[in-house]
């Protein structure tokens, strides 16, 4: 079971169109989206570790390949993505960690 919930009926993207911001549960759109074009979402910008990671198959050019939440990401990776505020907390804990 993922969570939020939602993601349930989402396709992840490494090259996603849409991103949730789940403190004001809004969707934001990421650019311009055709009509009938699938939403896709990049799972790490809410994940932060997945009990369960997946091949990507999205085959957009900067496919990460193997998604299992923003901690398995390296940070010049993650920049190029809007990250949730949960996410960016993490990541900053995680760099006052390594200052330490
Ligand atoms: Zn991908």
């Amino acid at each position: 079971m993922l969570d939020p919930e939602f993601l349930q009926y989402i396709n992840h993207s490494c090259n996603p169109n849409v991103f949730f911001d789940t403190q004001k549960r809004v969707v934001i759109a990421l650019g311009n989206i055709e009509i009938g074009e699938e939403f896709t979402f990049f799972y790490p910008s809410t994940e932060w570790s997945m009990d369960r990671g997946f091949d990507c198959i999205c085959q957009s050019e900067n496919c990460l390949e193997y998604i299992q939440g923003a901690s398995h990401l390296p940070p010049n990776v993650l920049k190029k993505y809007k990250l949730s505020q949960y996410i960016q907390q993490k990541l900053k804990k995680d760099d006052d960690k390594n200052a330490l």
